[in-house]
């Protein structure tokens, strides 16, 4: 009997001591050990007859044992449902009542509000709390044998509900071998070995996070320090130990405003990758002359995996995400009719390959939308590619600016604010206008210290840009909305700024 995912990834390391999860408090769990906690969940979830395909619903703080539940899932033959740790109890009780999942393990803080809004039939235990509702406790008591169960390539591994960035998070089907080829990929490009450790401080509810990093070093036997989050200062105390670090662009940022983040204390460090957002040039360049790294920007989403990365033998391009992977076609195509477009235009990015997922859960007319029959998946994402094949996001096509007939990308007017020294960043969005369909407006946030006049930043940036691109006005915020990724949601920011009707 085989499991396609689980055997690769955990099944193999059987009876090997070699430190897999490190926390900051300086536990460490041996690949062995790892492998035995997810076998005694496993038996927990075998006690509560849970049948393959069943969903296992997990909103829980990030630990090692939280992670074995992934594990666990994977070799019961169960789909994993990871939820957002800052989802409200109505965001919760939508994803709840959608995926239908036989099992909920939640902290035990949240244990009374899952209760009262469990999908009937549902078994709700918590983590890390004592007595017959714990999770912790059962698998204690469980046996630690456990034989996986047979899981083909197609079978799903778990279903991952997208940021919701632009609407509505979206539950996307990963299957065994969507998640196990992707793996395979790309710890044989970003050279992931035994030698390895990953500074690892994404969340495991998040594809970034779970998959690409759990995934990779799983695959290749490295080991991973894993903090519950981005605190700076452990960050800083744990970098002599790791030789990778895979980060959202503010990780860097914030890595780059410290003084004690040094060429020497990474100097050992073998790479660093930054996705899920785009990496502003300006610090690319300024990690480079602090550290004489260069950043590993890579480009991916909840329903693809990773699609295309930076090389990390050739020219690491700031501003482009670099290559499709081995395996992964991508093609930029016209939005309205779907032709296919000459190198150097701007239009959708498409993909097909194996770590495309089987469809949108309990969501027909959306998958087929969105899944061309030919296995290409439209992203939403626009890009063009460059004569030596370098690939380059513009943006979402939600957040492209019609103004007058003419197609206005928000990220061309983002680089010019925030290429100013008073604008420490900018989001440039359009609203309904009655004379020209949209109108340009740019919210700013300002530079510590600064009091930018918006008239003196229209004035500064008027002369970089064609007249139907101007912003009509620029609001200064305090912050940018952003979802717990990170992201700059701008359907709130375009609800903010557009007219009210007098
Ligand atoms: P939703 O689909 O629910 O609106 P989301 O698209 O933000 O949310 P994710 O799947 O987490 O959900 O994010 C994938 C998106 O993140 C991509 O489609 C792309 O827009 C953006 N993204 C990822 N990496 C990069 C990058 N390197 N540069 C620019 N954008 C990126
Ligand atoms: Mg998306």
């Amino acid at each position: 009997m085989t499991n396609h995912l689980f055997d690769p990834l955990f099944g193999r390391h059987s009876g090997s001591d070699t430190p897999f999860v490190t926390t900051p408090g300086g536990a460490t769990m041996s690949h062995a050990e790892f492998l035995t906690l997810s076998a005694r969940m496993a038996n927990v979830f075998a006690e509560l007859k849970l049948q393959k395909g069943d969903r296992v619903a997990v909103q829980v703080g990030k630990s090692v044992p939280a992670l074995a539940i992934y594990a666990a899932c994977l070799r019961s033959g169960l789909v994993l449902l990871p939820l957002n740790t800052g989802y409200t109890v109505s965001e919760l009780d939508y994803f709840l009542q959608d995926a239908e999942p036989g099992l909920v393990v939640c902290d035990p803080a949240q244990a009374d509000a899952l209760h009262a809004i469990l999908p009937h039939g549902a078994t709700l235990l918590t983590l890390d709390a004592q007595g017959a509702g714990s999770l912790t406790d059962r698998a204690a008591e469980a046996a630690a044998e456990h034989t996986p169960l047979s899981c083909g390539p197609d079978d799903l591994a778990a279903i991952l509900y997208t940021s919701g960035t632009t609407g509505r998070s979206k539950g996307a089907m990963l299957t065994h071998d969507n998640l196990l080829s992707n793996a395979q990929a790309l710890a044989d490009l970003w050279r992931f070995s035994e030698r390895d450790t990953l500074l690892h401080a994404l969340p495991i509810f998040h594809t970034h996070g779970l998959f690409v990093a759990v995934n990779v070093c799983a695959l290749s036997g490295a080991a991973m320090l894993f903090h519950p989050g981005f605190k700076l200062d452990a960050i800083i105390d744990d970098l002599p130990r790791a030789t990778v670090l895979m980060g959202v662009p503010t990780f860097y940022t914030r890595l780059l405003a410290d003084a004690r983040f040094t060429r020497d204390l990474v100097a050992h460090m073998r790479l660093f990758v930054s996705g899920s957002a785009p990496l502003l040039a300006e610090t690319h360049e300024a990690f480079e002359a602090r550290t004489g790294h260069r950043i590993l920007e890579r480009y991916g989403m909840t329903e693809t995996n990773m699609n295309v990365s930076n090389p990390y033998d050739g020219e690491r391009r700031a501003g482009t995400v670099g290559f499709p992977l081995p395996g992964v076609d991508l093609r930029i195509t016209d939005p309205q009719t779907g032709a296919t477009l000459p190198e150097g235009d701007i239009g959708m990015i498409e993909v097909r390959g194996p770590n495309v997922f089987k469809g949108y859960w309990r969501m027909p007319e959306k998958t087929a939308e969105e899944l061309r029959d030919n296995g290409f998946f439209i992203t939403g994402d626009l890009g063009q590619i460059d004569a030596q094949g370098y690939v380059a996001i513009v943006g979402r096509q939600k957040d492209l600016i019609i103004s007058g007939g003419y197609n206005i990308y928000p990220k061309e007017i983002e680089v010019l604010l925030d290429s100013l020294p008073e604008v420490n960043e900018s989001a440039v969005i359009g609203v309904p206008d009655a004379d020209f369909g949209e109108a340009v407006l740019a919210a700013v946030v300002p530079a510590p210290g600064t009091t930018p006049d918006p008239e003196a930043l229209l004035d500064r940036i008027r002369p970089e840009l064609a007249r139907f691109k101007h912003p009509r006005a620029i609001h200064i915020v305090e912050e940018l909305p952003r979802n717990t990724m990170g992201k700059v949601q701008k359907n709130i920011l375009r609800q903010t700024f557009t007219p009210k009707p007098a």
